[in-house]
C-alpha cells in the first residue's frame, strides 16, 4: 500500500457554531492522508494513476470556500468529495484543526478526524406486499440517492415465504454496493430507507413493502447488538444463496469457511 498526503494545509474561513467564528472567521489546518497503489502512475508517469496532490489542494481550498459548516460536517464532506471524485483511493485519514478555537483558554489545537476505508456489501433485498417490482426499484434508486455506489445486482426471482410461510411470495435480490461509509452507518442508512418505502414491522418475519440486509462486507465478522456479519441465516436461506451464487459463487464464508457455490448446491438437494 501507498500513501499521498498533504499536512496542514491552511485556508483561512468563517465556519464554525460561535457568532464570532462566523463573523470574523479564523485558521483552518487540513490533513489528509490517503492509502492508494501509485505503482502504476510511478512507471508510466501518468498522474491520472495516483492523486495530483496540487490538484487536490486547490479543490480543498474551493470546498471550504462555500457555506458556514461544522468541522465535523467538513470532515465528512471532504471524505466523501475524496472518495467520489477519486476512484484509486482505498482508505482516507483526513484531521481538521482549529489552532484559534474560541474557547477563552491556551490550547495548541482542537480538531476533529475522519477515517473510512471502501468497502464492498453485499445487501439482501426482498418484498412481498404491494408493487414488489416498484419497490425493488425505489429501494435501490434510494440506495443510489444515499451515495451508494451500485456495482452489480443480481437477477430478481420470486421466491415462497421463508420462516413464516403462510404470507404472499416474495420478490428477491441481491446487490453489491461500494461505499465508504461504516458497516452500523451503513445499516441506518438501509434502515431509513426501509421507513421511507413503507415499511412497518408487525410481527417477526411477517409481510414487508421492502427488507434490506446487509448479507457480507468483504472479509469482515461483525457480531454487534445492532448488526452481525454475515448475516447469520445466510447460509440457511436458498433464495440468498441462490442471489449470491450469481454474483460471488467463489466467495469463502468466513464462518463456516465453505464456498457460497457449495452451500447453495447442499440446500437445493
Ligand atoms: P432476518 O434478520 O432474520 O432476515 P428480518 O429481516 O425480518 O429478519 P428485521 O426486523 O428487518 O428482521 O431486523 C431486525 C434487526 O436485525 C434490526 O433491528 C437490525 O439491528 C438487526 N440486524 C442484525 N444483523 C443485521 C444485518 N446483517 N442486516 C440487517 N439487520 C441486521
Ligand atoms: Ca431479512
Ligand atoms: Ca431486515
Amino acid at each position: 500500500m501507498d500513501k499521498i498526503k498533504i499536512k496542514d494545509l491552511e485556508v483561512y474561513a468563517n465556519h464554525g457554531l460561535f457568532k464570532e467564528e462566523k463573523f470574523l472567521g479564523q485558521k483552518f489546518l487540513i490533513s489528509v492522508e490517503a492509502d492508494l497503489s501509485f505503482r502504476d502512475c510511478a512507471l508510466e508517469k501518468d498522474l491520472d494513476k495516483s492523486i495530483d496532490y496540487g490538484k487536490l489542494s486547490h479543490e480543498i481550498y474551493e470546498l471550504f470556500k462555500g457555506d458556514e459548516d461544522l468541522i465535523e460536517t467538513l470532515a465528512y464532506k471532504l471524505t466523501k468529495y475524496i472518495f467520489d471524485n477519486y476512484e484509486i483511493v482505498k482508505k482516507l485519514d483526513i484531521e481538521i484543526k482549529k489552532p484559534w478555537a474560541p474557547i477563552n483558554l491556551p490550547l495548541d489545537t482542537a480538531s476533529v478526524k475522519c477515517i473510512k476505508k471502501r468497502r464492498n456489501y453485499y445487501i439482501g433485498i426482498g418484498t412481498n406486499m404491494g408493487d414488489r417490482e416498484e419497490y425493488i426499484n425505489r429501494a435501490i434508486d434510494a440506495m443510489k440517492s444515499s451515495g451508494l455506489k451500485i456495482l452489480e445486482e443480481a437477477p430478481i426471482i420470486e421466491t415462497k415465504a421463508w420462516g413464516k410461510t403462510d404470507q404472499a411470495d416474495f420478490l428477491n435480490t441481491v446487490v453489491k454496493v461500494n461505499s465508504f461509509e461504516d458497516p452500523i452507518d451503513l445499516l441506518h442508512i438501509l434502515q431509513k430507507i426501509e421507513i421511507d418505502l413503507d415499511r412497518v414491522r408487525h410481527e417477526k418475519w411477517g409481510p414487508r413493502t421492502i427488507d434490506l440486509d446487509i448479507l457480507l462486507i468483504d472479509r469482515e465478522i461483525i457480531f454487534e447488538d445492532e448488526l452481525i456479519v454475515p448475516h447469520p441465516f445466510l447460509h440457511e436461506r436458498e433464495f440468498v444463496l441462490n442471489s449470491l451464487n450469481e454474483l460471488i459463487p467463489n466467495y469463502f464464508h468466513p464462518i463456516i469457511g465453505r464456498k457460497i457455490s457449495d452451500l447453495y448446491e447442499d440446500i437445493k438437494k
